[in-house]
């Protein structure tokens, strides 16, 4: 399908109008109002019949003449709630951000939309394309899965592209991380603690959460150093901690909040008891009352090794072996993140592919990273995800039927 490219080259005025509007007007979590409606008026302009399954969740689908397998694309949409420092002349307006690239996403899978109806008659089965609310709080893949995206009929492989700033490869490669688990299972935790406040001037007097929290903080950082195998890994960040208003009252509670990430399920089953007995256990010397709460758990994103290599062949064809990159063969080994994706949830039920792609701008010598006020993204890989959505769904279902 080498005509995609060029195709999708084509669509370019399209791909970024469509960018710039979501990245203008970006929304967060599962409020993506305008957003949701700008996406399901595109798709209903192009001759699809979009539905929106869950909130701010689109699903649209098109089937080919000849029956087959399904495959489902992947695109998310939500923002940050982070005030942007760009000076883009399309800059949001919302005091959000897309500060991750999902309007990318949005828009590269609206170009293979497009691309999809044009060649519906060569699709050998069926392509769905799943339009993802709140991918940011890992809590949209679920929401559609719960309603019923995995369905009817059912999806045999799912496939995402992620665009990146600050990988060390020109801009527009397509990166293949290898098979296996890719991205961290993510656990969030608070530990609450409660001590009994008083007078700053007489200690002696209450029970200090305050300084159960600071040891409880440093505690914590011990599990990786010294109880996790060096071959493995893990993480555990501590990332809020709060308690106390002034500087001559202790108060009664205090708490942190933080995130574990891990990428088998053993050390993750570890570490989220450690953090817990940990935190009991010092709290028990320290005379406080410590309960901890674990929340929003994220499985890892699993590439599929079929899948993977499939796709990455297909990719290869279409783009040229300079474009496409395997890693695990260029390496040696699999090229995991320690971010989480809530993709991973679409992994437990059907064979996943998760690709990445180089977008890095330096502006000023710097190359801000995801998540910054000032990052910026690449405007000219958005054809080359397109097609490659679109093309890896056709091939993949033609390979396979
Ligand atoms: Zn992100
Ligand atoms: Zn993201």
């Amino acid at each position: 399908m080498k005509e995609l490219l060029e195709e999708a080259k084509s669509l370019n005025r399209n791909l970024l109008e469509w960018r710039r509007f979501v990245h203008k007007n970006a929304e967060i979590h599962t409020e993506l109002l305008l957003t949701t409606a700008f996406v399901m008026g595109q798709l209903k302009e192009m001759g699809y019949k979009p539905v929106e399954i869950c909130k701010s969740g689109v699903l649209a689908t098109i089937s080919g003449k000849k029956p087959g397998k399904t495959i489902l694309l992947r695109g998310d949409m939500d923002a940050l709630p982070i005030t942007e420092e760009t000076d883009l002349e399309f800059k949001s307006e919302t005091g959000n951000m897309h500060a991750c690239g999902h309007d990318f996403h949005t828009s590269m899978l609206l170009g293979a939309a497009r691309l999809l109806k044009n060649h519906e008659d060569e699709i050998e089965g069926t392509v769905k394309l799943m339009f993802q609310p709140a991918e940011e709080t890992l809590t949209g893949a679920k929401l559609m899965i719960e309603a019923g995206i995995l369905e009817n009929p059912k999806v045999d492989a799912a496939m995402m592209i992620h665009v990146f700033s600050g990988m060390p490869m020109p801009s527009g490669t397509v990166v293949f991380a290898g098979s296996g688990a890719i991205s961290a299972a993510s656990d969030w935790f608070r530990i609450n603690i409660k001590g009994k406040g008083g007078h700053g001037a007489m200690p002696n007097t209450t029970i200090d959460p305050l300084n159960t929290a600071a040891h409880i903080h440093i505690a914590l950082g011990e599990i990786n150093s010294r109880e996790i195998d060096p071959n493995d890994t893990g993480v555990v960040t501590v990332g809020a901690m709060h308690g106390g208003v002034t500087s001559n009252i202790i108060p009664d509670t205090a708490y942190l909040q933080g995130t574990i990430r891990t990428f088998n399920s053993e050390t993750r089953e570890f570490i989220k008891k450690r953090v817990v007995d940990i935190s009991k256990g010092i709290g028990k010397t320290f005379r406080c009352e410590v309960n901890v709460i674990l929340a929003k758990p994220c499985d890892s994103v699993l590439n599929d090794k079929e899948l993977t290599r499939s796709a990455f062949k297909y990719t290869r064809d279409l783009l040229g072996p300079e474009q496409a990159l395997d890693m695990e063969a260029v390496t040696g080994k699999v090229q995991r993140m320690s971010a989480s994706e809530d993709f991973g949830f679409l992994s437990a039920k059907t064979a996943t592919l998760m690709v990445g792609m180089a977008a890095s701008v330096e502006k000023d010598g710097v190359i801000y990273p995801q998540h910054h006020p000032r990052v910026l993204f690449d405007e000219k890989v958005l054809p080359t995800g397109a097609a490659v959505y679109a093309n890896t769904a056709i091939e993949w279902l033609n390979n396979h039927s």
